[in-house]
């Protein structure tokens, strides 16, 4: 849409990308491994090789979670509900997670 000779986007569409653009220019130059990096980036973008992900490419795989046995692997469970990756949350010292009984 064209404003006076200025075009303007729908609202909410440039503060978007805005914070988008700055969130992945703070995880570019964070002071981390690039494998860490690159680790963040492929969970933000959901293309980490989890068993559900390998499924919906074609492979003929279980799809369980081969930690827990408990659910199928999605990325969720793998980086927050499995009972393994929660034990790990709730050990680092920026105590990202709670359970609720403390
Ligand atoms: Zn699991």
């Amino acid at each position: 849409m064209k404003n006076g000779g200025i075009r303007s986007k729908p609202v909410g569409e440039s503060s978007t990308r805005d914070s988008e653009g700055e969130l992945w220019s703070k995880l570019w130059s964070l002071w981390i491994l690039p494998l860490v990096r690159n680790f963040i980036w492929r969970g933000l973008h959901n293309s980490l090789p989890t068993e559900d992900k390998l499924v919906w490419k074609g492979m003929l795989i279980d799809r369980v979670c081969v930690l827990c046995s408990n659910s199928n692997e999605d990325l969720v469970h793998v980086l927050v509900t499995c009972p393994f990756s929660s034990r790990f949350w709730l050990t680092t010292p920026w105590n990202l997670l709670t359970t609720g009984q403390q």
